[in-house]
This record gives structure tokens, C-alpha cells and sequence, in this order.
């Protein structure tokens, strides 16, 4: 959903317009810096399109160092993640030092900027508004906040940004919903790719590419379920020319990375009958670098252990696996095999499950509240003469919002980002793997420090 960011110096109606376009009675508005309000973002009531509204004001802890840096914070936080920033002014006051910063700093974004002028009460006051112009943002919305006064004008300046950004998102929706998954099946000579793809297509056709002297890196195969174009991306068909001789195969780091860097997800086939070799781990390594949604495909499970039972064997497969790809902790596990197309319908059902959760990353409401939780839970520890790890705020980000399966970047905005340690950051990771499970998509921090 786009977010609208409300940014402006202490004291110019921030909270009072916030509630206001967030369909909220005013209660008592407090707009000192570091007064915690109750919500920062909300869902905006006035607009004709949906988005998310936050009130930057109300972000972090007491800030020690004047409104000069408070006020910088609110607009570095808006300028990172707001798709429309509303720069609040005060209409009796006019304009003043602090507005003119922040008019400055806004300018380095690519974001849009409405300047919307709080306070104007009457039509006097209104006047007043010309001045404003100098600020670089047109003449800005005269509002006010207090008496509800031209609320409508401001909603429909905000849709006008939004609508627009909505209609794109859906239509590369429907993009995304035609084309399907793009899905790398990547793994060491050997594994069974061929075989799984074999499999998954259900017929006896042989990968065999005939192109010849092609320098394609890969073979894309075509595949249809449920109504969806899929792509399944052959890392392996591509050196079958002439007759199945697996020996030629000289394992190609560079052209599985390609094949992972444009796929939405890859599966990694392990050969269960050999066991994981270095080979993939380097492979594991690619895709946990590229930050790629991953499913883990245990092949000839036929092979493993085939006396005990099936749990049991299910089980000891997938610890050895863990505990030699423990860096790919957030890829789920299927067992099949290949050879005797068993469990192979398991596949696809995984992947439509990790597809799913993934449509529904964790909000940035949710995303505070539950950060809030951790910190107060286990406070991170402060090194000796150094300051403790503070969090102001968090945000979802999604790099593409159009891809098939979208990986969020957790954005972290703290006091100083050298003192998130590393043992901190995995306990955040599982933590939130816990309480907002969703299997087969790597956890991205990224922080930002206010100054
Ligand atoms: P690729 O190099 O990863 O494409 O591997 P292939 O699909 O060519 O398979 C390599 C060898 O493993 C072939 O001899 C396959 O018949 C065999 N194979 C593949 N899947 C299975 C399986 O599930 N069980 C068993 N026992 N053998 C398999």
C-alpha cells in the first residue's frame, strides 16, 4: 500500500492533521519532540485510493540534541520510505529557519512533496499563504487541521499522487500473475535437475538442447499448472547436445549465479545419496548472496536409508542438510525422488505456499510494535563505554513490489548502526522468522543511523 509521510517541525499541527486525515477525533495533541503518541501510522480515511499514513513526529525516543536533528531524522525516514510526503508549514507563524532546512533537505529525494499550509483558520490567515511559496514547493494546501477546513482539497491533492501509483502496481499484477514463477533449478552434476524437471513435466522427454554453439547459460522450459505460465529454468539441459554423458559437465558457478540472479525462486536439488557436497554449499552460498527466496529439494530420497521409516528418514535427512547449509536456514525442505516420481506434486504446493505468505509481508505498524517487544525483552547489550543500540523506527521496504515473490528489506532507523551486533541481529531474525513465519524467504536487516 503507498504511504503518505506527514513531516514538518514541532508545533506546526502534525499529530492534530494526522488524526484528522486518519478519520480520528482530536484528543489532546501533544507536539513536542519526543512526546510518544499513540499510533504513528494509520490508514488514511479521506482518500478515495487506500494508503498508509505516518506521522513522523511521532518516531522514536526523546531526542537530546535540539529540533534542528529531530526534525532532519523525520525526513531522512520520510524521504526512505514515503511514495508522498506532506511538509507541513505553519500558517501564522510563516516560514522559519527550521522550515527552511527541511524545505532543502526534502529537495535531495526523488519523492513528491505537497506543501500543505496548517493553521489557516480564515481567510486572512489564508493570505498569508504567498509567502510560502518561496520554499520551492508551489503555494502550497491551505488547511486546518483543527477546524477540518479544506481537508478535501488535501485529499484530492494525495490522490492524484496515489491513484496513478496503484493502477501500475495492479496492472503489473496481472503481469506478474500471467507470466507465472520463474523458477532455477540449480544444483551439482548429478543431483537429479534433469530428472525433477523430467518429473515435474511428467513425460519421457529428453532435455536435450540442440542448439548449437548457443551461448545461453541456461534453458528456459515452459510449464503450465493451475492456470499459470511458469518458467522452469534448466541450468542442466543446456551441455545435454548430444546423448545423457552427465561426466561432461564442468560445474559453472558463473552460469548457476545468472540463472539464480533472474529467477523469483530457486530450488536447490540436494542428492541425498551422496550427501551435501562442497559444491553445494558454494551454490547455497550464490543464493543466500543474492538474497533469493529458496526451496530445498531432497532427491533420491529412494537412496537415504530406504529401511527405516519414512519420518524417521525424513527427519535424519533433513538435519544432515540443515547442519551442513545452516546459512540457508530460511529454505524449507522437500524429499522426492525423481526416479520414481514420488512426492514430486510436493513441490509445486510448496512453492504456491511460500508464494503466498510472501504476498503478505509484515506491516510497519506490526513491525514496530513487534521490534518494541524484542528490544524490551532482551535489551541489546551496551559494550563498555560505548551507548546502547537504540531503535526510533522500522519499516517494511520492498525493493520490487513487482516481482512474483517479493523479498522485504526490514529497514531499522537506530541511534548510532555500529552498535548492532551480530548476535543481536540473529536474535531479531528469529524472532521475527517466529512470530511472522513465512518459509523460504530470507530476512533482510539493513539500519541507518539517525546522524
Ligand atoms: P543433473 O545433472 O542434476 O541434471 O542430474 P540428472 O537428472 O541427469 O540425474 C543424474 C543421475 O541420477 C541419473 O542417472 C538419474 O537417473 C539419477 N537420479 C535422478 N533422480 C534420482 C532419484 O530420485 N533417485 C535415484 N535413485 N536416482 C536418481
Amino acid at each position: 500500500m503507498p504511504t503518505v509521510a506527514i513531516v514538518g517541525r514541532p508545533n506546526v499541527g502534525k499529530s492534530a492533521l494526522f488524526n484528522r486525515l486518519a478519520g480520528r477525533r482530536i484528543a489532546i495533541v501533544h507536539d513536542q519532540p519526543g512526546v510518544t503518541r499513540d499510533r504513528i501510522s494509520a490508514p488514511c480515511a479521506i482518500t478515495q485510493s487506500p494508503c498508509t499514513l505516518i506521522d513522523t513526529g511521532g518516531i522514536g525516543a526523546p531526542l537530546d540534541d535540539g529540533f534542528g536533528e529531530a526534525v532532519t531524522t523525520e525526513a531522512d525516514i520520510a524521504m526512505d520510505t514515503a511514495d508522498l510526503i506532506l511538509f507541513i508549514v505553519d500558517a501564522k507563524d510563516g516560514i522559519t529557519a527550521v522550515d527552511q532546512s527541511l524545505a532543502q533537505r526534502l529537495r535531495k529525494s526523488k519523492t513528491k512533496v505537497e506543501l500543505v499550509i496548517n493553521k489557516a483558520d480564515n481567510a486572512e490567515k489564508d493570505l498569508l499563504s504567498g509567502d510560502f511559496a518561496t520554499l520551492g514547493y508551489g503555494a502550497g494546501i491551505p488547511v486546518s487541521a483543527e477546524l477540518g477546513k479544506n481537508l478535501g482539497k488535501l485529499a484530492d491533492a494525495i490522490d492524484a499522487t496515489i491513484a496513478p501509483l496503484l493502477a501500475d502496481q495492479e496492472e503489473a499484477e496481472e503481469v506478474v500473475q500471467r507470466e507465472g514463477l520463474k523458477i532455477a533449478i540449480v544444483g551439482k552434476p548429478n543431483a537429479g535437475k534433469s530428472s525433477i524437471i523430467n518429473a515435474i513435466l511428467k513425460d519421457e522427454r529428453t532435455i536435450v538442447s540442440d542448439i548449437a554453439g548457443t551461448t545461453r547459460d541456461s534453458v528456459d522450459v515452459p510449464y503450465e499448472f493451475l492456470g499459470e505460465r511458469h518458467t522452469l529454468i534448466d541450468t542442466a539441459g543446456i551441455r545435454r547436445r548430444t546423448k545423457m554423458d552427465s561426466s561432461v559437465e564442468v560445474f559453472s558457478a558463473h552460469r548457476a549465479e545468472r540463472s539464480i540472479r533472474r529467477a523469483d525462486i530457486c530450488l536447490l536439488v540436494v542428492d541425498l545419496g551422496a550427501g551435501v557436497s562442497a559444491q553445494d554449499r558454494k551454490i547455497a552460498r550464490l543464493i543466500q548472496d543474492e538474497k533469493k527466496p529458496c526451496l530445498i529439494v531432497l532427491n533420491k530420497f529412494d537412496l537415504f536409508h530406504p529401511g527405516a521409516a519414512r519420518s524417521v528418514r525424513i527427519e535424519e535427512a533433513t538435519e544432515h542438510v540443515r547442519k551442513e547449509l545452516f546459512f540457508l536456514n530460511y529454505a524449507p525442505f522437500v524429499a522426492v525422488s525423481a526416479l520414481k516420481t514420488q512426492a514430486i506434486g510436493l513441490i509445486f504446493q510448496k512453492l504456491t505456499e511460500i508464494r503466498k505468505l510472501a504476498q503478505d509481508p509484515i506491516t510497519t505498524g506490526k513491525l514496530n510494535r513487534f521490534l518494541q517487544e524484542a528490544f524490551a525483552k532482551k535489551p541489546p547489550q551496551a559494550k563498555r563505554g560505548s551507548k546502547r543500540l537504540k531503535l526510533l523506527y522500522a519499516t517494511t521496504a520492498v525493493n520490487d513490489r513487482y516481482t512474483a515473490i517479493p523479498v522485504p528489506t526490514y529497514i531499522l532507523f537506530v541511534n548510532d548502526k555500529r552498535l548492532l551486533q551480530e548476535n543481536y541481529e540473529q536474535y531479531l531474525n528469529n524472532r521475527l522468522r517466529e512470530s511472522h513465519p513465512t518459509p523460504g524467504i530470507p530476512i533482510i536487516f539493513s539500519t541507518r543511523s539517525r546522524n
